[in-house]
């Protein structure tokens, strides 16, 4: 069947057009021994991330944290298959990322994660419904289909009314929010933020946090985060400090157990 790890209890079964989770809790995301070397002209390099271990099992809140440049957005785009490790692998749901055709790691991504970045890349001539459908288009989902996922999905997030309205006239918030509601309404078992709050005043911030916060308690999404917005970190189960490409802690908040 493939490359899982063996303590993988996920496994994403991929081919042509059906993508079969088989789940049986535990770990999710498994990170090993990942190192990530950058080529710096000649014969330098970079080394962004080195020899990281982490595990994640479904349904936790967590966050890389740590300063700017200590390689937060480097490993959550290893796990997102956007990007690959020097050294190590990487285990989402099963596949070890790295060893996918790109047909599956797109299919991995399409049907399993969704991503939220800083920007919220809305496209400004479709309006809201348009954009949040926009991943179901990849997925060859009836109209109808299509129809209650988007509503359900801007129901989440508060913006129904605004389906028919263009990007253009929405506020920060509300562009972010219509972005939350893009990778969640293939309902994605793992959700990929990669400094979602860093165009938001600070009501904001803290309103799409609760949003995505009760994302997670309702349909039991993983949610990772990178960041280095303290209000962000508030919200966090998890913290896993990273400090020049090394887990420098690794923290579990209160009361939720793994
Ligand atoms: P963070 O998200 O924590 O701010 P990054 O993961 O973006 O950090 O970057 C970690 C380090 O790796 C930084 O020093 C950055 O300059 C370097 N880096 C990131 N991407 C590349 C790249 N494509 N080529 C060279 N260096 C890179
Ligand atoms: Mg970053």
């Amino acid at each position: 069947m493939g490359n899982y790890g063996k303590d993988a209890q996920w496994y994403v079964f991929i081919h042509r057009n059906k993508s079969t989770t088989i789940m049986n809790n535990e770990h999710i995301i498994s990170v090993e021994n990942v190192t990530k070397r950058f080529p710096m002209g000649g014969d330098r390099e970079f080394t962004a991330l080195k020899n990281i271990n982490l595990k994640f099992g479904k349904g936790e809140f967590a966050g890389l944290v740590g300063p700017s440049g200590s390689g937060k957005t480097t490993l959550l785009n290893i796990i997102g298959s956007l990007d690959s490790p020097t050294e190590g692998k990487a285990i989402v749901m099963g596949n070890r990322i790295s060893e996918l055709s790109h047909k599956a790691s797109a299919r991995l991504r399409n049907m399993h994660l969704g991503f939220i970045f800083q920007v919220y890349n809305l496209l400004p001539v479709y309006t809201v419904f348009e954009n949040v459908e926009f991943p179901l288009l990849l997925q060859n989902r009836s109209t109808a289909e299509r129809k209650k996922a988007v509503m359900e999905a801007l129901e989440w997030v508060g913006l129904q009314d605004m389906a028919d309205k263009k990007p253009a006239k929405l506020s920060g918030g509300e562009g972010q929010r219509v972005a939350i509601a893009r990778a969640m309404v293939k309902r994605p078992e793992i959700v990929l933020a990669d400094e979602p709050t860093a165009n938001l005043d600070a009501k904001n911030a803290h309103a799409v946090m609760k949003t995505m916060k009760e994302l997670n308690r309702e349909l039991e999404t993983t949610f990772l985060f990178a960041t280095h917005d303290e209000k962000v970190m508030s919200y966090l189960d998890r913290k896993i400090r990273l400090v020049d490409g090394e887990v420098a802690k690794d923290e579990r908040m209160g009361g939720r157990s793994r």
